[in-house]
């Protein structure tokens, strides 16, 4: 007898996204009870590179390009849905509607990378970057990413009937070619085919890390992008109580991100992505800042 095709539930509750789940669980509980500090997250971070980004214990790391791109790529070209991109994506989504970008600051193996990168002492740090900027790329890379695959899709087909030929399930290898990531996917360092393209990319990570918190994640991501929209539903974030908070700024000094301090400042929009790293959390002289679901007084 035939086995059945996996299922999104089978790859749901396979152990490398049970694992994923832990680690997320572990983060808001810490979050919730302030057992966030710097050696806390190291440990948390170098584990999930350890787990997902040497292409080791869970061989296939958990690309939210792929998760992105592919999901999207494969549905329309072939007409279906692959359970193991669909099951990669609702892990990488649905956590983040309740806790702000739960898998960026807890599991992805690049920010990850990125995270540890910026904890080592630089001394050109740049942290309130130009966000508006790097968000803006963000999402123009997202675009151009649609409508470079819709341009090639009609090419494609407009080839097919030129040569009366059936060429749609092609359009994604075509694709591949011209994709928008493609040259600038940095997850694919972590599958560690050491080359001179390697050695290039994994320097300008480094160097881009030491200087900007996450790089990647503010600029180029396609799941930093949407994680980026549900943190205005996402109910668990971090919180400042603005009649605590006396604007002395020793947070925005303590924390890694550029969130912090317009968080203080009051401002609700086009605010820097926080990845729930909760860094900032025990950082306050007057206790002004917490995680929950909703304001403190
Ligand atoms: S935004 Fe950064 S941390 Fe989040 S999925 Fe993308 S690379 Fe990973
Ligand atoms: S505001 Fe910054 S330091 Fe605080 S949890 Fe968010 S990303 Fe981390």
């Amino acid at each position: 007898m035939e086995n059945a095709p996996a299922t999104v539930w089978d790859f749901l509750l396979n152990a490398k996204h049970l694992v994923i789940l832990a680690f997320m669980l572990v983060g808001v509980v810490l979050l919730f009870i302030r057992g966030v500090n710097r050696w806390v997250r190291i440990g948390v971070l170098g584990a999930a590179f350890l787990l997902y980004g040497l292409d080791f214990v869970f061989p296939l790391h958990p690309s939210p390009v792929c998760a992105t791109t592919k999901l999207f790529m494969f549905n329309i070209t072939m007409g279906k849905v692959f359970p193991a991109f669909l099951a990669l994506f609702l892990v990488m989504m649905v956590p983040s509607l309740f806790g702000r970008k739960l898998f960026c600051g807890w599991v992805c193996p690049l920010g990850a990378v990125q995270d540890l990168i910026n904890k080592i002492p630089f001394r050109w740090r740049w942290k309130q970057f130009n966000f508006p900027v790097f968000n803006g790329i963000r999402f123009a890379l997202l675009g151009l990413f649609f409508l470079t695959f819709y341009a090639i899709m009609r090419h494609v087909s407009w080839l097919g009937e030129s040569v009366e030929a059936d060429l749609s399930n092609q359009t994604w290898v075509a694709y591949q070619a011209y994709s928008v990531y493609e040259p600038i996917n940095f997850f694919e360092l972590l599958h560690w085919n050491i080359d001179w393209i390697w050695i290039v990319m994994m320097a300008v990570l480094v160097i881009a890390s030491l200087m900007l918190y996450r790089p990647f994640c503010y600029a180029i991501c396609p799941v930093g992008a949407l994680t980026w929209l549900l943190e205005r539903v996402a109910p668990a974030r971090v919180r400042v109580n603005i009649d605590k908070c006396n604007e002395c700024g020793v947070c925005a000094i303590k924390s890694p991100c550029p969130t912090i301090r317009p968080l203080f400042e009051g401002k609700r929009s086009n605010l820097p992505d926080c990845t729930s790293c909760g860094e900032c959390l025990n950082t306050c002289p007057k206790d002004a800042i917490h995680f929950g679901v909703r304001e403190r007084v």
